[in-house]
């Protein structure tokens, strides 16, 4: 039995699992946020639904560490640290550098830090978390698992942007898409669900959480992705504004008497989307509450919704000449079996058909009718299991 730690550092958060391997069972989850903010809190749940919380300051992911490490010590979550048999570490951006997960060194660490310009929010906390993890736990295994490597199998036709081509010669400016570890976990789970080797299948996977992407999988590759440089582009989310025009950026800087530029960046990344449509929330579950009372601009939010994904879910069709399967999952994906129906109700000219039936349900399932020749599937995914994994592969 190896106890494994899955941990995902954000600019002010750090979330952990504790898995024991190989059973993928979680043993202890939790999180520190509000780092550097008021009102920071450590929240772990172990045990039979206990729960420890403790709120002061903590100023510095450093300092989370630290707390981190002191109350799994001292609620026993974790005895003796020499149980822990390894550590995965979730990285936002890996560029064209790592197109696997890799070993942690301190070069590894220096390039996460290196990457930072690519994810500002991420990259800079993870190598932080990273060193500190490295401190403390010096002799156990950790590896870096980017969220960005499984799209490194991207052909350059769909990376390359239609700029002039020495932007992305000289500055690395392509596409790099995001979420990539979910994407994995859930096609090569399909496929086993499938009873067919993923090499053989052409896939779409749907991750339709707070942030969304599709993602194109061609025989366990994936080859497109709908988003971009940054998190920024593709589908409608909570509060991204997915693919827009960018003239309209002098256009609002102008009209909102803005100078700099990061903050029309921020209200395309914090106050559009989902949130920004509606003006109800961000959150799927409140802007469908909104729109069944007859908010209408709620009901459009929704529209616009399972109109951009029905749109990628048509592009990527037609990229790979095909599919065999489509697949939804995380928070919206995997709960919300309106959303799946909608989507999936609009798109039945390639021969997807959902069973509202078998669609009724937040499980792993195969949700299209047996006459369905496209498999409709909702498989809930689990970035730390696919993240524990890495560290036993590369660890042997
Ligand atoms: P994150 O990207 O932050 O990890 P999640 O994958 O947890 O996000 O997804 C969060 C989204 O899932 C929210 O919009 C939330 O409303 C939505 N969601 C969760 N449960 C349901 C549900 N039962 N019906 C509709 N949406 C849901």
């Amino acid at each position: 039995m190896s106890k494994i730690m899955a941990i995902n550092a954000g600019s002010s958060s750090l979330k952990f699992q504790i898995i024991v391997m190989p059973e993928e069972e979680v043993l202890s989850i939790g999180l520190v946020e509000r780092i550097g903010l008021p009102g920071s809190r450590l929240e772990i749940e172990y045990g039979d639904d206990q729960e420890f919380e403790l709120v002061e300051d903590i100023p510095t992911h450093d300092r989370a560490v630290e707390l981190l490490f002191e109350h799994l010590g001292s609620l026993k979550v974790i005895e003796n640290f020499d149980e822990i048999a390894g550590v995965g570490h979730r990285v936002v951006a890996g560029g064209e550098i790592f197109k696997d997960s890799a070993l942690v060194t301190d070069e590894v660490i220096q390039q996460v830090d290196d990457l930072g310009e690519f994810a500002p929010l991420h990259n800079y906390a993870e190598a932080t978390v990273m060193r500190a993890f490295k401190e403390r736990l010096p002799e156990v295994p950790m590896a870096a698992i980017f969220d960005t490597s499984f799209h490194t199998t991207m052909p350059a036709v769909n990376y390359v942007y239609s700029l002039p081509y020495e932007y992305y010669e000289d500055f690395a400016a392509r596409k790099y898409g995001a979420h990539g570890t979910s994407h994995r976990y859930v096609a090569n789970r399909a496929a086993e669900m499938l009873g067919k080797p993923v090499e053989e299948l052409k896939i779409i996977t749907c991750h339709l959480g707070n942030g969304g992407s599709i993602t194109a999988v061609e025989y366990g590759k994936s080859i497109d992705t709908s988003m971009g440089f940054t998190p920024l582009a593709g589908i409608t989310m909570g509060t991204r504004t997915g693919d827009i025009d960018a003239s309209l950026i002098p256009f609002l800087m102008e009209k909102l008497n803005i100078t700099n530029v990061q903050e029309i960046i921020d209200i395309f990344n914090k106050k559009s989307g989902l949130l920004g449509i509606s003006g109800v929330s961000s959150d799927m579950r409140d802007v469908e509450s909104a729109a069944e009372e007859g908010n209408e601009r709620a009901q459009l939010a929704l529209d616009i919704f399972y109109n951009r994904v029905q749109k990628y879910i048509g592009q990527y069709v037609a990229l790979m000449n095909g599919v065999d399967a489509i697949v939804f999952t995380a928070g919206i994906g995997e709960n919300s079996a309106i959303t799946r129906k909608i989507i999936m109700d609009g798109l039945t000219f390639f021969g997807g058909t959902i069973d509202e039936v078998k669609n009724d349900t937040r499980k792993e399932a195969i949700v299209s009718t047996d006459d369905s020749t496209v498999a409709i599937l909702n498989v809930p995914t689990n970035e730390e299991v696919e993240i524990a994994r890495e560290v036993i592969r590369l660890s042997k």
